[in-house]
């Protein structure tokens, strides 16, 4: 995860090894390879110029610090702005319904489907909870079908109405439903476009309006580098959506959307997936997720 970045990362430190103390000639020019790995990993260009400036001010501001040998001064600055770039403290889950009534959005592919079910694998194994998951996808009937196939897997009941074409009535039965047979959680998997369009945007706007959920999540593909938060923010805009989660984190990812999306929708990142098995998912921590990446 993030190889490419943490690489460049460290051949940036490697600037300051052998000097004794941290001048701003030496700084500047680790940190303008910092910001090139940063680029590189397709952080936006503004939050790099401003991770790197950041960084700069402490760093020479930081004489007092002199037991330190510069090269590790540096690395902790760099590891606490990465922490902060990604949200600072790790963001929990509202789960004080009755039910609990859970949102997913986002595009298709983005893999929603396999977190709404790794989610209710995570409340039920993890949790202590009753989840229900609901196919809201009125559109291709295969995203009903895969749904199941997940609730089977993790034996958790699915709901579904496959000859309604009103994703607000199913999402608004389903939670009668899990009133009436004590489910405590409701997990909504929506219907996804392969781009953001305004047909989707008005039917998942409708569906949130009317369920009013405690949790709004907006699940994205991290492969997707800027173009996921462009597609975060578009939702965002809509949704004013509660958690970012990010899929797909075990494959090839170079680290943008990470590092890029709690600037751009200050919205936490809740969760990670990081397979396509029901277990591949696991609680965001910002300062855990910067350690890995320095190595
Ligand atoms: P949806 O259209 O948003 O519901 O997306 P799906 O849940 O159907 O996921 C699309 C594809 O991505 C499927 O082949 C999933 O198995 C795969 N997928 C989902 N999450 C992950 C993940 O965290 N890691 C990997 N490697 N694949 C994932």
């Amino acid at each position: 995860m993030f190889d490419n970045l943490s690489d460049k990362l460290d051949k940036a430190f490697h600037i300051l090894k052998g000097h004794g103390k941290i001048t701003e000639v030496n700084v500047a020019e680790t940190l303008k390879e910092v910001r090139r790995a940063l680029l590189d990993a397709d952080v936006n260009f503004k939050i790099a110029k401003d991770f790197t400036n950041t960084v700069k001010e402490k760093a020479l501001g930081q004489d007092v610090l002199t037991t330190l040998q510069p090269g590790q001064l540096l690395v902790k600055l760099v590891k606490d702005e990465l922490t902060a770039l990604m949200g600072g403290d790790v963001a929990g889950i509202n789960l004080s319904g009755n039910p609990t009534v859970i949102l997913m959005s986002g595009l298709q592919g983005s893999g929603k489907t396999t977190f709404s079910g790794k989610l209710a694998n995570y409340l039920l194994t993890k949790k202590n909870k009753k989840p229900l998951l609901v196919a809201c996808d009125i559109y291709r009937p295969a995203a009903i079908q895969q749904l199941y196939v997940v609730g089977d897997s993790i034996g958790v009941e699915v709901y579904s109405e496959p000859e309604n074409k009103n994703p607000v009535e199913i999402a608004q039965n389903a939670i009668k439903h899990a009133k009436a047979k004590g489910f405590d959680v409701v997990i909504v998997d929506t219907a996804g476009r392969l781009a953001v369009d305004t047909e989707m945007m008005n039917e998942i706007s409708r569906v949130h309006k009317a369920i009013q959920p405690q949790e709004t999540l907006f699940v994205v593909d991290a492969m997707t580098g800027q173009d996921a938060v462009n597609t975060a923010k578009a939702f965002n805009d809509i949704l004013n959506f509660d958690g970012v989660i990010l899929t797909k984190l075990d494959g090839d990812t170079r680290g943008g959307a990470a590092l890029s999306i709690k600037t751009v929708v200050n919205k936490p990142i809740k969760f990670v997936g990081t397979g396509e098995k029901m277990e591949a998912i696991d609680v965001f921590y910002p300062i855990r997720m910067a350690e890995r990446i320095l190595g």
